[in-house]
């Protein structure tokens, strides 16, 4: 006679078999596993330690169920797609106003590196550049930078249903090599965008980019964002509903660097990327999707990642201008996921 984990565990596996849209992902992984191209970010030398075979695909629905192949448990430093949640956190803090008066929201379509403000108004171009990212992390409140970075971590939490780490030695690194961020931000305090707190400021900056996350923290981000703002899981709370609009509107048309215009035509899925290797892409209403694979392309975007994100965009109608019938319907495949008790 079987005891009740014996069972549980065979509904478990019957439900990874049986799960066409986790066959349809398992298919994606295996067609994409072998594609070896692009590089590894290796500007510091802690970032060219990832394995460029490292490959995983999370996807959780706005109702909380989820789908992963690969390695969706390898942590990996969230990088810039920290600059979409923190800007988040900005416009809670100060309102949609003020943060707009100290960084823009207009895409550049310069390398998110590039050392450039608006002339007429000296702000940043968008929260996504590394200057607007800065301006950003410079508005976060806390009475000291121990509540600050505290802070953004909890915000992190409250997304993701877990706590997050930083890799001490990425943010050393980035700290101590971060020459061309430090310029970014000594130019905003000469035009008086941002306060001259500048070494706490940018050792948020930098400590916000080493916050480790796995592919599934990095669905569970965006599939709270597609929610509404409330974490599918953990029924919290992430973000301000007012505010929630504004982030996935800068990731439509910030979030890919200086590949967003070609992102937004072709994927049409809000998405932020980093060059950890992650790219985090909201369906709103729908879901979020999480993908880690470090070989980067020119732009600093993974190569895999946006593979995945193509094709579910294009085989299920996610493209959010898409009016016409897709291939396959998301409601029929989403059967079988694990659920909100497997979580
Ligand atoms: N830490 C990196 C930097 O500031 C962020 C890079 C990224 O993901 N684009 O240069």
């Amino acid at each position: 006679m079987p005891n009740s984990g014996d069972l549980q565990s065979l509904a478990s596996s019957i439900t990874a078999v049986t799960s066409p849209f986790r066959n349809y992902l398992n298919d994606l992984y295996d067609k994409y596993r072998s594609l070896n191209e692009g590089k590894v970010a290796d500007y510091i030398p802690e970032l060219a330690l990832a394995k460029p075979e490292w490959f995983g695909i999370c996807v959780v629905t706005a109702d909380g169920q989820m789908f992963e192949v690969g390695e969706c448990q390898q942590l990996f430093t969230i990088q810039s797609i920290s600059k979409a949640f923190v800007f988040g956190l900005a416009l809670e803090d100060h309102g949609r106003e003020y943060v707009n008066s100290k960084v823009s929201v207009e895409p550049t379509g310069e390398a998110f590196n590039s050392i450039v403000l608006d002339e007429a108004t000296n702000r940043p171009y968008n929260p996504m550049v590394n200057a607007g990212a800065i301006a950003t992390a410079d508005l976060i409140k806390g009475k000291n930078s121990t509540e600050r970075l505290k802070r953004l971590l909890e915000m992190f939490k409250r997304y993701t249903g877990r706590e997050h780490d930083i890799n001490v030695p990425v943010f050393l690194s980035e700290k101590s090599t971060g020459y061309r961020n430090r310029a970014m931000a000594y130019l905003m305090l000469n035009f008086g965008m941002i306060s001259d707190k500048i070494d706490e400021t940018l050792d948020l900056y930098f400590q916000q980019c080493s916050i480790l996350v796995n592919a599934k923290d990095l669905a569970m981000l965006a599939a709270t964002l597609a929610n509404g703002g409330i974490n599918p899981v953990t029924k919290e709370r992430a973000i301000d509903e007012r505010y929630v609009q504004d982030v996935i509107s800068i990731m439509l048309t910030c979030g890919m660097y200086d590949a967003s215009g070609e992102w937004a035509y072709r994927v049409g899925i809000p998405a932020k990327s980093g060059v950890g290797g992650g790219i985090t892409a909201v369906v709103p209403g729908k879901l979020g999707i999480g993908t880690f694979s470090p070989p980067l392309d020119a732009k600093g975007n993974s190569i895999r990642g946006i593979k995945v994100c193509e094709y579910l965009s294009k085989d299920f109608g996610l493209h959010l201008f898409n009016v016409a019938k897709p291939e396959r319907d998301l409601q029929q495949w989403l059967v079988g996921g694990d659920g909100i008790n497997d979580w």
